[in-house]
């Protein structure tokens, strides 16, 4: 292998990554993860899936530096949404709610496909994937600058499966796995809300692990 090739694979295994923060949650086996989604020029943030702020605080009132200008929520399961209440009563009043019509406290419901900035370079586009709940939300994220890309799946998709059927059928959940599935040619990074549905083997280097 010549040094240009070597140099080249260099550039691509340790290139900058989409700032994304995840955080772990005590949930059963403690495998549920939250996630704080950075623009880094302009410092402001998504706090997505903050199930339990007594797990986080510390982190989000002593660590995170930045502002966080939405509680974001890929659906209503308190596993997810949980947090939401005591997050407005306490550090993030104001900060609107983003999620689906069943979340507690949502203010804001993004239509599907809709697209949302987040800062100066990222943009957020909102898929409905109804069937785990009736309202799954899933959120592709793509950094302008970078063109990096990740998609947060909640309980839609997982590293090695779907989520379970509640409020759907399996047509919806085939519609909901295609939409994901047609993002895959655009190269991106897959954050479900459990750690097997986190693909730390591709994304190990865009994630700051919580300390
Ligand atoms: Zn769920």
């Amino acid at each position: 292998m010549s040094a240009a090739s070597i140099a080249s694979c260099f550039s691509k295994i340790f290139i900058r990554k989409m700032h994304v923060t995840y955080l772990p949650m005590s949930w059963r086996s403690g495998d549920n993860y939250c996630y704080l989604l950075t623009d880094e020029p302009s410092n402001k943030s998504w706090l997505i899936d903050p199930a339990y702020p007594s797990d986080i605080m510390d982190f989000l009132t002593k660590k995170n530096k930045t502002e966080v200008t939405g509680i974001v929520n890929t659906h209503h399961h308190y596993d997810h949404a949980g947090g939401n209440g005591k997050l407005l009563s306490s550090i993030y009043k104001g900060v609107p709610v983003i999620g689906g019509k069943d979340c507690p406290y949502v203010s804001y419901i993004p239509s599907d496909e809709e697209v949302i900035q987040l800062g100066k370079n990222i943009e957020i586009t909102a898929y409905h994937t109804p069937c785990h709940t009736q309202d799954s939300i899933c959120y592709y994220a793509k950094d302008k600058k970078t063109g990096e890309k990740c998609v947060f799946t909640g309980d839609t998709l997982f590293t090695c499966g779907c989520g379970r059927f509640f409020e759907g059928t399996a047509d919806q959940m085939i519609k909901a796995l295609q939409k994901i599935a047609d993002l895959s040619s655009r190269n991106y990074h897959v954050s479900g809300s459990r750690i097997h549905g986190f693909r730390c083997e591709i994304c190990k280097d865009c994630v700051r692990r919580f300390e």
